[in-house]
């Protein structure tokens, strides 16, 4: 796919990795449509876009984990810009906390349903509405597109993270599942799976932590959110890449 000019949905786009792509390929000319929740987050985003020189960059305030907000959304899109050429489907939130934790024998806490079904609407049900809505507008436009599934080093399973690792492994399931499934419209399906990345969502975690996670990082380092949104674009690209997780982690592998 060339990137210039072609139209490039990123969910989560306000802040963190969605930004650092947008920008990216802002600077390779892409026309951007960014979803998120924070209105004012999303208008400096779409002002970054433009200076980094997008032809055209729009921001939807949208909730992807609600059915009628995604469809709603991605009629817009489609409207405004004619065509959705490529999804990234990045908006993700964390919720950790142990499966079940005791001390001396006693239960002192367990994760709740809530915590579970928060990480399971926004990081699974997000991806399946958002891919979906997009793969019935390339097919309609018959646009040979791409979507792109951001997953997690946790999908192998991490500790404290039941809902977000199960949530990751169902991410990357799909992504091979559409690449089968929607490759016959010429629609291609890739995951990109970081290690632990520079954003404001591991800036929530405690400082002792991500100390010690650096330490176990073979490249001694975090990534880079520019790092991931060179991946996007190198997917993007190439146009025989399809139903595959690419890892960029550092050589980090939980
Ligand atoms: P981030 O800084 O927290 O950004 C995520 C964005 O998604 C935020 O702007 C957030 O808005 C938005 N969002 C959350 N729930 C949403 C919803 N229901 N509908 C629409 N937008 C929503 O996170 P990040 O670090 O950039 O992570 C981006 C993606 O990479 C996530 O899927 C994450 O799981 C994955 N990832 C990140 C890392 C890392 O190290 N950073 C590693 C592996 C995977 P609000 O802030 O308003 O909630």
């Amino acid at each position: 796919m060339n990137v210039r000019d072609s139209v490039v949905v990123i969910t989560g786009g306000g802040q963190g990795l969605g930004r650092a792509m947008a920008v990216h390929l802002a600077g390779k000319g892409a026309r951007l449509a960014l979803i998120d929740l924070n209105e004012e987050r999303l208008q400096e985003a779409v002002s970054q876009c433009k200076e980094a020189g997008a032809p055209d960059a729009r921001y939807y305030l949208c909730n992807v984990a609600r059915e009628a907000e995604v469809e709603s959304a991605f009629a817009r899109i489609d409207e405004d810009f004619g065509a959705i050429d490529a999804l990234v489907n990045n908006a993700g939130i964390l919720r950790d906390g142990l499966f079940v934790k005791a001390k001396d024998g006693q239960i002192v806490k367990k994760m709740s349903l809530d915590q579970w079904q928060a990480v399971i609407d926004v990081n699974l049900t997000g991806v399946f509405l958002c891919g979906r809505e997009a793969a019935v507008r390339m097919i309609e436009k018959d646009r040979k597109g791409c979507i792109i599934n951001i997953s997690s080093i946790s999908r192998a399973g991490n500790m404290g993270q039941t809902n977000y690792s199960a949530a990751k492994a169902g991410v990357a399931a799909m992504t091979v599942t559409w690449a089968k499934e929607l490759a016959r419209y010429g629609i291609r399906s890739m995951a990109i799976a970081p290690g632990f990345i520079e954003t404001e969502m591991t800036a929530s975690m405690k400082p002792e932590a991500l100390e010690m996670m650096c330490k176990m990082i073979p490249l001694h380092r975090m990534g880079k959110p520019e790092e991931i949104a060179h991946t996007v674009a190198y997917i993007l690209e190439n146009d025989y890449v399809s139903g595959r997780v690419i890892e960029v982690d550092g050589a980090l592998r939980l």
